[in-house]
């Protein structure tokens, strides 16, 4: 049995948000990615944490997953970037660490 080699990912950055779309003090990461996407079709999460994988693959908004960890976002951006988000993927996924105000 073999098996097929992938090519390597490109390094990825991990952009930091610190700037939100209100005034207010949010206090949960879930709020914060709320205010920071506020067009996103839809927020994921099975741990949400300071971290977030972001889709801008769809003309409707941003996709968003959050993961507590950057080892979690990193092998859940590696998934997608190879299987694709969706059948209108163009690839544009970025992962994102929020910092709270
Ligand atoms: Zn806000
Ligand atoms: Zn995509």
């Amino acid at each position: 049995m073999t098996t097929t080699e992938l090519p390597p990912l490109p390094p990825r950055p991990v952009v930091t948000y610190t700037r939100h779309n209100c005034e207010r003090n949010h206090r949960t990461f879930s709020a914060l990615a709320k205010c920071i996407w506020p067009d996103a079709i839809w927020i994921a999460g099975y741990t949400p944490g300071q971290f977030a994988t972001v889709s801008y693959c769809f003309w409707e908004g941003p996709t968003v997953m959050q993961w507590a960890t950057e080892e979690d976002a990193r092998r859940g951006i590696a998934f997608i970037d190879r299987g694709g988000c969706s059948h209108s993927c163009a690839h544009d996924h970025r992962i994102v660490r929020m910092v709270l105000p």
